[in-house]
C-alpha cells in the first residue's frame, strides 16, 4: 500500500465499516466550497429529488440510504481486482438542493449545479432522484454538442407528456433530451425494456428517430456479451452519458423502486452488464430510481450502490 491520501475512503480496518458519519462509499465529503474541490476527478453526487414521479414516490430518500450502505463496499473490485480509488481522485460532493415545492425552481438548480460540476472538470456519478434528475444533468453536461446515451432501465422513458399534457416527470426525460438536442437519437440504445404498457407511443417516436431498443426478450435471447458488443458500437468512442434505472432490475431483487415491472435481470446481471462496458467515453453517469420507502431492508440501496462501484470502476479508466 502507498502513501494514505486525502481522497482515499476510510478503511475498514481504520474504523469498522459499521462506524462513522456515512458518506458515498466512505469517500471524503469534498463540496463546491471545499478547498480540495479543484483536486476531484469523479464526485459522486446526491440528487435527493422525485417531482417527476408518477405513480409511487421516494427516490428522494435515496442518496442517504445508499449512503449508508455503500459503506458496506470496500476499496478493491472482487473479480479485477482493480483499486479505483488508486487511480482517480474520488469523493462525495454531498447532495444538491432541490426546491421541493417547485418542479421547475428544481430544474433550474441541478443544471446550475451540474454547469459547475463541468467548469470544475470533474465527472459526475450521481444518485437519484427519479429519471427525471438525468434532463437538468444532460441540459449541463451536452450543452454544446448531442451526447451516446446508454439507458438500463424498463421503461423507454420517451413518452412525449402524461396527464392532461404534463411535460416533465420521469416518464418523458429522455424524449426532451431529444428535443432538445442533448442526446443523439442514432446514439441512443436502451436495454431491459419491459412490462405492460398504455399504447405504443414511445415505441413510435423511438422508431422514428433511430433509437435502439433492446427488450428483456431480446437481451435474454441473446445474452449479455453479445448484447454488450451492441451497445458498445451503437455509441462507438464519442462522449456518452449512462444512466441506469435501478427498475432494469427484477423486483425480486431490488423492490425498492416506484415503477417496478417483473421479468428483468438479477443481481449478478445487473452488475455484469456495466463490467461489460469498460473502454467508454463517459462523460458522466447517474443510478436513479431507489426508493427506500418500498425497500426499509436497504437491500435495494446495496444493490444500487454496487452498480455504482461497477460504474466507478469503468469511469477510472
Ligand atoms: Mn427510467
Ligand atoms: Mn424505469
Amino acid at each position: 500500500m502507498g502513501k494514505k491520501s486525502f481522497f482515499e475512503p476510510i478503511s475498514g480496518f481504520e474504523l469498522p465499516r459499521f462506524a462513522g458519519m456515512p458518506t458515498f462509499m466512505r469517500l471524503p465529503h469534498v463540496d463546491l466550497n471545499h478547498d480540495k474541490i479543484t483536486e476531484v476527478d469523479i464526485g459522486i453526487i446526491g440528487a435527493p429529488w422525485d417531482a417527476g414521479t408518477t405513480n409511487r414516490p421516494g427516490p428522494r430518500h435515496g442518496p442517504r440510504q445508499v449512503r449508508d450502505m455503500s459503506t458496506m463496499i470496500r476499496a478493491q473490485h472482487g473479480v479485477s481486482n482493480l483499486r479505483p480509488f488508486d487511480l482517480k481522485n474520488c469523493a462525495d460532493l454531498g447532495d444538491i438542493a432541490p426546491n421541493p415545492a417547485s418542479l421547475e425552481d428544481s430544474l433550474k438548480r441541478i443544471e446550475s449545479y451540474f454547469s459547475k460540476i463541468k467548469d470544475l472538470n470533474i465527472l459526475p456519478l450521481t444518485v437519484g432522484g427519479d429519471h427525471l434528475c438525468s434532463l437538468p444533468i444532460l441540459r449541463s453536461l451536452s450543452k454544446t454538442e448531442p451526447v451516446g446515451l446508454i439507458q438500463f432501465d424498463s421503461h423507454t422513458d420517451l413518452f412525449h407528456s402524461y396527464f392532461d399534457g404534463q411535460m416533465y416527470t420521469h416518464g418523458t426525460p429522455f424524449r426532451r433530451a431529444i428535443e432538445e438536442n442533448l442526446i443523439d437519437p442514432k446514439r441512443t440504445v436502451q436495454v431491459g425494456i419491459r412490462g405492460t404498457n398504455y399504447d405504443n407511443e414511445d415505441r413510435d417516436f423511438a422508431k422514428s428517430e433511430g433509437i435502439r431498443i433492446i427488450t428483456i426478450e431480446e437481451f435474454f435471447e441473446r445474452g449479455i456479451p453479445d448484447v454488450i458488443s451492441e451497445v458498445k458500437s451503437i455509441v462507438g468512442d464519442e462522449k456518452t452519458y449512462l444512466s441506469y434505472d435501478i427498475d432494469f432490475i427484477d423486483p425480486a431483487f431490488a423492490p425498492g423502486t416506484g415503477t417496478p415491472e417483473v421479468g428483468g435481470p438479477n443481481s449478478f446481471q445487473a452488475l455484469d452488464v456495466v463490467r461489460k462496458l469498460n473502454g467508454l467515453n463517459l462523460i458522466g453517469a447517474d443510478v436513479v430510481e431507489i426508493s427506500p420507502p418500498f425497500d426499509p431492508s436497504g437491500g435495494t440501496a446495496f444493490l444500487g450502490s454496487s452498480v455504482l462501484f461497477e460504474i466507478l470502476c469503468i469511469m477510472v479508466k
